[in-house]
């Protein structure tokens, strides 16, 4: 038998009305906020990702489905969607118009990692895009959406964690500090953070791994490293939370894998899906625009794991399927007909009827309600034929009333919607 690849799978009836339902108060919340929907394809050029996330991240360096065309170029199955915005919004041209742009998408991302619990090589993400504004009100804007729509859901135990970064001008003299602070405990690191800790030290202080966690204790912070303008932009960010009542923790440890950022990065965690604690994440990156060949413009935006929130949502109840509000049964042939023909209008005038394709016995059919978990069955058996009614039982309260076959189809959905 054929089966699924390592770290991918399918998320099956049951489990999607769950994501539907997420999805569908994201886009309103999104669009509330002016963010317009961008669609975008699941492949690029592998040089947009290795240019636009940074060749030493985990993600460039040994995580992507990078594969050559029949003419040798290299192309990616995308390991996040911020770059593909980007080179949209460049492609496209929004900068001519008015550089001001709010975007979202939302769509699977491929990453070739160790699968584990809330980790998949397949998984899906909902972003949102904010360019040209480099003002802290865009932080805090966001940061507000991404509060207003966890709130929302009613998501258990989820933090906020936000931090700066910081900027090209102060950035890299906070890296010469790390730099020397970890050069002489590289044999106490995990073998990631010996190659981090040349490459990428800034990665060192946010590993999960005990021993490097304990080894970057005392660590030179970000927060002592800022210059005055990512300061004041960071206070303001703070402020700004504040005055909107968003919940926060400040954590100079935040780093997040991808090279981009810049001052403000935020990221929510939780505790209940153990290693893979990171829901949301995401921050500023003015300078990507310019990385990629577009005007500089500043940026901010983020990417909810679709995945870990369905799992946080879902973890109590198990299956999600809404019950069809109507069955269908019939007995004899000349029933089954008719019943047919009902079920193709109530379905084509939009009320979700099922019914038994096989006539089978009316207890059987009775059973198949039942698994339906459906709020009404219509009857129409030899009986019913002959008086021109059918009966409509309501399946909570076990009462039953008559319809008129004349107009039966609107009389039943109006008795339907009457609860
Ligand atoms: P990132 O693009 O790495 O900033 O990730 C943003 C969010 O996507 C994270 O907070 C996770 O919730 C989710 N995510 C990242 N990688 C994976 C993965 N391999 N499997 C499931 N969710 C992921």
């Amino acid at each position: 038998m054929i089966k699924l690849i390592r770290g991918f799978r399918d998320i099956l009836p049951g489990d999607v009305e769950l994501w539907q339902d997420i999805e569908a108060k994201a886009r309103v919340l999104l669009e509330n906020f002016g963010f317009r929907e961008i669609r975008l394809p699941i492949m690029e050029s592998t040089d947009l990702f290795s240019r636009g996330i940074g060749t030493d991240t985990d993600i460039v360096e040994k995580e992507m489905y990078s594969f050559p065309d029949s003419k040798g170029r290299g192309q990616t199955l995308r390991p996040e969607a911020t770059a593909s915005v980007v080179r949209a919004y460049i492609e496209h041209g929004f900068a001519g118009s008015d550089p001001v742009q709010k975007f979202y998408t939302i769509g699977p991302m491929f990453r070739h990692e160790r699968p584990q619990k809330g980790r998949y090589r397949q998984f899906y993400q909902i972003n949102a895009e904010m360019y040209g504004v480099a003002s802290p009100l865009a932080d805090v804007q966001i940061m507000y959406m991404l509060h207003l729509f966890f709130t929302g859901l009613s998501v258990p135990d989820v933090v906020t964690h936000v931090n700066s970064l910081g900027c090209p001008e102060c950035r890299p003299k906070f890296r010469d500090a790390l730099t020397a602070f970890v050069s002489d405990k590289t044999d106490r690191l995990c073998s990631d953070c010996q190659r981090r800790a040349k490459t990428n030290p800034l990665r060192v202080i946010d590993c999960k791994v005990p021993g490097c966690k304990e080894a970057v204790e005392g660590a030179p912070s970000i927060q002592d490293h800022l210059c005055q303008d990512c300061r004041e932009h960071f206070e303001a960010v703070i402020k700004g939370l504040d005055n909107l009542s968003v919940p926060y923790e400040i954590n100079p440890r935040l780093v997040r894998g991808l090279d981009y950022y810049t001052r403000t990065t935020f990221e929510v965690q939780t505790s209940l899906l153990g290693a893979q604690n990171a829901v949301a994440g995401g921050g500023r990156y003015d300078g990507l625009v310019k990385i990629l060949e577009g005007k500089d413009t500043p940026a901010i935006g983020f990417a909810i794991g679709f995945d870990r929130l369905a799992a946080l949502l879902g973890a109590e109840e198990k299956d999600f399927t809404v019950p069809p509000p109507l069955f269908v049964a019939a007995l004899g042939a000349e029933a089954q007909k008719i019943a047919f023909d009902w079920l193709c209008a109530f379905n084509a005038k939009g009320l979700r009827a099922e019914m038994d394709y096989e006539g089978k016995s009316l207890k059987s059919q009775m059973k198949q309600a039942n698994r339906f978990r459906v709020g009404h069955v219509l009857i129409l058996g030899e009986t019913e034929l002959q008086n021109n009614k059918a009966v409509l039982r309501n399946m909570d309260t076990k009462e039953q009333v008559e319809v008129a076959l004349d107009g039966l189809v609107d009389q039943v959905i109006a008795l339907i919607n009457q609860g």
